[in-house]
């Protein structure tokens, strides 16, 4: 049985192993990936969370005050492009890479006969964030380019692969993908960047102008144009490989012009390029660039949404350690009655986010596993294309307000930056902005139900899940739960006959959408934990969420004084075991 953690052990959120201390996530490996994959990751696991705890995050540290600089132009005045990293960014690139955080998802690592699934690369990119969001950018965008290119690229795109998946850091190659351009983000449709076909290499040029770009010296990047004729709208988009330098060692014909001055991410330069005659390779089919991309921003949602939850950890461990060696008016924090209240909620809404955002890559993963091995992958698929961009959305917004209040909780301290509280922030305010905002998710939400079908995929999948659980201890809790799907069916079908106000309600759908789906997730992890160690810490975990976010306001609160939080502080906040027989 395991033991609670006392947090006054330690000074701060550094210094420790990321892993050891995050239970959460380690439940949620163990729930989500295949029992051999677990069985061969967790030592891994192990050994990533203290690098991560230690190096990575001093690293990370310095990096936010040193971020990268760019030289369009040597001191001759020639085209130079080059970015100058920070030594210590080389060092922390080097040992995650060399983890095999983006190769062992595409090649086997030692021991294994086959790569891991892609929910190993989430929970990396997850611990990644617990010190550096910022680099985890780069990181996922490597992964989701090899992704593209294992599916859609030819021969002539191999050794790209080979760089991208390259275990070996001096023989590996980052991605990046160029979609923005000045006059939308969003509307990804109206791009306006063209591509001509030069006959005499046998390769296309872009021209025009890309307005964000992320890791924008990666020597693999994707970008999407048009070709000569092609229609207006995503429909006319094509996608094409675009390398830093050509085969001959040249700058390849692009201008970097510079960095944006950034609120934070400092790690990963983002700026804005100039093609001018770039040479770039067709990857798959002419005019199927945006349904390709779609693929790597599946991918890239929910590396999103990882890094949201790893922000979410490492804001809530600040909170924790904080609470537990600060004293003010004569008692630890963590021992007045209403701090214990605000970290047992930060603490359920982490859980939340990361159960919703695991059983997505675990989805997720699956489809690829499947198309790996050319099996049928369409319920997975229509299942994936509602639970990824719920997961971005509501993760990102969770995380600018987890990571805000971890900085009140640090009191003044948490506005300075000697603090990471304030580089936390900073970091998590992007994460509902870049790809795809709010808004734009909850209409993907919409687009999925009426292309795909998705919202019958998503309410049988729901029922399927609700007849596992037989638990008594979670019989009050499966009954609000299967109460709240009929109503979700009902709002759904309303929805469908009416295109606009579907729109506008949008939004709030998506949020049902997810507590609906996390309620679901979490009586699961509640019914394998009483069964398999007869510990129902997650069964309070489940109540919790569920009163809060399932069921009407109540007023209860005013007469019981919230003895929930009272009550549960050790087991929800310090994650000691809970004996069922002490909850009713
Ligand atoms: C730090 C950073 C790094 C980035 N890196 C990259 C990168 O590497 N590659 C890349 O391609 N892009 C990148 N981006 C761009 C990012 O993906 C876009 O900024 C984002 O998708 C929004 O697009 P936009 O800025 O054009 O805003 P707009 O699309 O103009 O949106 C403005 C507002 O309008 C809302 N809106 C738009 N359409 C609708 C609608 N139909 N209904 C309701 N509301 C709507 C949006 O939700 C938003 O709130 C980066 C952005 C940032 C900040």
């Amino acid at each position: 049985m395991t033991t609670n953690i006392d947090y006054s052990e330690f000074e701060a959120g550094r210094h420790v192993n990321y892993w050891r201390l995050d239970r959460t996530i380690q439940r949620e490996a163990a729930s989500v990936y295949p029992p051999d994959a677990y069985e061969w990751a967790v030592d891994h696991l192990d050994e990533f969370g203290e690098l991560i705890g230690h190096t990575i995050a001093d690293n990370a540290d310095v990096i936010d005050q040193h971020g990268p600089e760019l030289f369009t132009y040597d001191a001759h005045g020639e085209l130079y492009n080059h970015v100058e990293y920070h030594p210590l960014q080389i060092e922390n690139e080097r040992l995650v890479y060399e983890r095999g955080i983006v190769a062992d998802c595409f090649t086997p690592p030692a021991g294994r006969d086959e790569p891991m699934p892609f929910s190993h690369n989430l929970v990396m990119q997850y611990l990644l964030s617990y010190a550096d969001p910022g680099f985890d950018c780069p990181v996922a965008m490597t992964t989701g380019v090899a992704l593209v290119l294992e599916r859609f690229g030819d021969d002539r795109l191999a050794e790209a692969f080979e760089g991208l998946t390259a275990r070996s850091y001096d023989e590996l190659i980052e991605g990046a993908m160029f979609l923005t351009e000045k006059q939308g983000g969003s509307d990804v449709g109206a791009n306006e960047t063209v591509a001509r076909f030069d006959a005499a290499t046998g390769t296309w040029r872009l021209y025009g102008e890309k307005w964000f770009c992320s890791n924008i010296d990666a020597e693999g990047t994707l970008a999407l144009a048009r070709t000569p004729d092609a229609p207006e709208g995503t429909d006319g988009l094509s996608m094409f490989y675009v390398p830093h330098t050509t085969e001959t060692g040249d700058l390849n014909q692009q201008i970097y012009r510079r960095l944006k001055d950034k609120l934070g991410t400092i790690s990963v330069p983002t700026g804005e390029v100039e093609f001018t005659g770039a040479k770039a390779y067709l990857v798959g089919e002419e005019a199927e660039g945006f349904k390709q991309m779609a693929e790597m921003l599946n991918l890239e949602r929910l590396s999103n949404a990882a890094a949201s939850c790893g922000i979410m950890g490492r804001a809530l461990l600040e909170s924790k350690i904080h609470a537990a060696d600060r004293e003010a008016f004569g008692r630890r924090l963590d021992q007045h009655p209403l701090m214990r209240v605000d970290l047992v909620d930060m603490a359920v809404d982490h859980e939340a986010a990361t159960s919703f955002t695991f059983e997505a890559a675990r989805v997720f993963s699956s489809r690829e596993t499947a198309r790996r091995r050319g099996e049928s992958d369409d319920d997975d698929y229509r299942l994936m294309r509602v639970l990824i961009p719920v997961a971005k959305a509501r993760t990102a917004r969770m995380a600018v307000a987890t990571a805000s209040y971890a900085m009140e909780i640090q009191g003044g301290n948490g506005y300075v930056r000697d603090f990471v509280t304030h580089r936390l922030l900073r970091d998590a305010q992007v994460l509902p902005i870049w790809e795809g905002t709010e808004n734009i998710l909850s209409l993907d939400v919409l687009r999925a139900f009426n292309r795909e079908g998705s919202h019958r995929t998503l309410l049988d999948w729901l029922d399927e899940r609700h007849d596992e659980i037989d638990h008594p201890l979670l019989s009050d809790e499966l009954e609000v739960v299967r109460t709240t799907r009929e109503q979700l069916e009902a709002h759904i079908a309303s929805l469908m006959d009416d295109p606009a106000g579907a729109q506008r309600v949008s939004k709030r759908l998506l949020n049902d959408i997810f507590e609906m789906v996390t309620a679901t997730v979490l009586l699961d992890r509640a019914q394998t934990r009483l069964t398999s160690v007869n510990d129902a810490r997650e069964v309070a975990l489940t109540r919790r969420f569920i009163d809060r976010h399932l069921k009407p306001e109540s007023t209860d609160v005013y007469t019981d004084g919230d003895q929930f939080a009272e009550t549960y502080f050790d087991t929800i906040v310090r994650f000691a075991p809970l004996d069922p027989a002490e909850i009713g």
